[in-house]
């Protein structure tokens, strides 16, 4: 079907579109993939046309031209997002956003740059100034800073951090309106963080200046354990222990570490493993740790050591153990978890002895936005039908395990619900039409009978 969006490119020709349908319909996707539900529903959907701007007037003409019609933008960076959060579900314009991405500035502990700058080109440029990023996701190579502010939650470093919503982590934004006559808006603190994890439904986000924290030269190491009980026990002894440096502590228990085909030379047979990436400083203190738990250092590479061999052990963990699991069985799927700080340990056990198995624990430790240690689950599971994922999902709830579900596409349901008002308020203002990737905010939608009627 020819769509106004088909227009577009006589309108603005000088442009770049990428009409060629094989292509529209890969920019339409991410790795909503990871979930079989996800998977059914999303199918088929996808945008009419995207385009590629290079400049801020570039987008802004589109963002004219699609309010002047009424055609529905959806904002893309690389498209790595987990849950269909750059799948347009009613048609339109892929906005790609990728190739905005100048690097700005870093002046003392903070950074600026275009929100289509890649996590790591970023932090590689930040690195020579002193500084680094507070959060690297796993995807960091491909990611963009706009799409890990969009859809995403934090990464290596959040053990140090938190999450990007932490307070301080994420500065200002400089905001696009959707509106025939484009406003740009410089939002700061709290005020920015509304057009956080709202999956580009309510702005689209040009720039981000975001706090960096000191570069360091990471040392990279696993260690290996044979009992769950212990690995558990190091990984989180060493998560908190203050005076040892830390960026990163995965925690993956048996049979998870089988699936790294490629660091198979490391991982003994039916181990439980912990990916670290520790501070040079603080390797000694964390052998010594892992020696007292019974565990072994099967693994060690400098951070000079990681650049040279182009290979990082940030891509195991995270949603990339999913992954990695995923390219060995198909048939695997997972959950996203967050535990009570205060009992976490227990609640781990208890989950483990009730679901193991069937559900494999991966754990991320890191801060809260208050500042807590925690840890935060990204457990795989042997998928079999929907009506037990969700029962996977129940039993956690009981056990007092908040889950963040990785299964659905709306913002409120990935958070429960807890959709601040003002969220929509700030749409109200930067996409009065509601043109924004539509059919994501639940509340939005919600209003707008009442809108009509008004
Ligand atoms: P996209 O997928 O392109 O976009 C994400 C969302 O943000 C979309 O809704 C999009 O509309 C919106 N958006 C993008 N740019 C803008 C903008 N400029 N203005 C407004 N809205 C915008 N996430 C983590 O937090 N930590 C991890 O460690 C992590 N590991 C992952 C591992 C794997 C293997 C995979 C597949 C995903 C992982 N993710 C992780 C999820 C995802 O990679 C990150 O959130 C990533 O930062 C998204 O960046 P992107 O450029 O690919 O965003």
């Amino acid at each position: 079907t020819i769509t106004a969006a088909h227009y577009l490119p006589t309108l603005l020709p000088t442009l770049d579109w990428i009409s060629d349908p094989l292509r529209v319909g890969r920019l339409s996707q991410d790795f909503a993939w990871f979930s079989p539900v996800l998977k059914r529903e999303l199918a088929g959907k996808r945008a009419d046309i995207a385009v590629r701007p290079r400049t801020e007037d570039e987008i802004r003409q589109v963002v004219a031209a699609c309010a002047s019609a009424g055609i529905p933008i959806t904002v893309r960076g690389s498209g790595t997002g987990n849950y269909g959060q750059c799948t347009p579900l009613q048609g339109g314009v892929i906005l790609d956003l990728s190739g905005y991405n100048a690097f700005g500035w870093v002046r003392g502990g903070v950074g600026r740059a275009q929100a289509g700058i890649r996590l790591g080109d970023f932090d590689a440029q930040a690195r020579p100034l002193g500084q680094e990023l507070r959060w690297l996701p796993s995807t960091y190579r491909s990611a963009t800073l706009g799409g890990l502010f969009g859809g995403g939650f934090g990464g290596a470093g959040s053990i140090n951090h938190g999450p990007l919503a932490a307070p301080g982590n994420v500065l200002a934004v400089r905001a696009m309106t959707v509106e025939a006559e484009p406003q740009v808006i410089e939002l700061r603190g709290a005020e920015a963080m509304l057009l956080h994890h709202t999956y580009g439904t309510n702005g689209i986000v040009l720039e981000l200046e975001v706090a960096l924290t000191p570069a360091m030269e990471w040392t990279e190491c696993i260690a290996t354990f044979d009992a769950f009980d212990a690995a558990l026990e190091f990984a989180d002894r060493f998560a908190s222990a203050p005076g040892l440096e830390k960026k990163e502590v995965c925690f993956l228990a048996a049979p998870i570490p089988a699936y790294f085909t490629s660091l198979a030379e490391y991982l003994p047979a039916g181990c439980h493993a912990v990916l670290l990436l520790v501070a040079p400083h603080s390797e000694a203190g964390m052998r010594d740790m892992v020696a007292r738990h019974g565990g072994q250092v099967s693994y060690r590479k400098t951070a000079e050591e990681v650049k040279a061999g182009n290979k990082t052990l940030v891509e195991y963990t995270w949603n990339h153990t999913t992954l990695h699991a995923l390219k060995v069985d198909k048939g695997l799927t997972y959950i996203q978890s967050g535990f009570d700080p205060k009992r976490k340990l227990e609640q781990v056990k208890a989950l483990e002895a009730a679901l193991g198995g069937e559900v494999m624990m991966h754990l991320e430790f890191l801060r809260t936005k208050e500042g807590a240690l925690n840890c935060s689950g990204l457990q795989i599971i042997r998928y079999t039908t929907e009506e037990r994922l969700n029962q996977i999902m129940q039993i956690h709830r009981d056990h007092g395990v908040q889950i963040n579900n990785p299964h659905v596409y709306i913002v409120e349901d990935g958070k429960q619900n807890n959709l601040d008002p003002a969220v929509v308020q700030t749409k109200q203002r930067f996409d009065p039409l509601g043109l924004l990737n539509p059919g994501k905010l639940r509340s939005w939608e919600a209003m707008q009978p009442l809108r009509q009627s008004a």
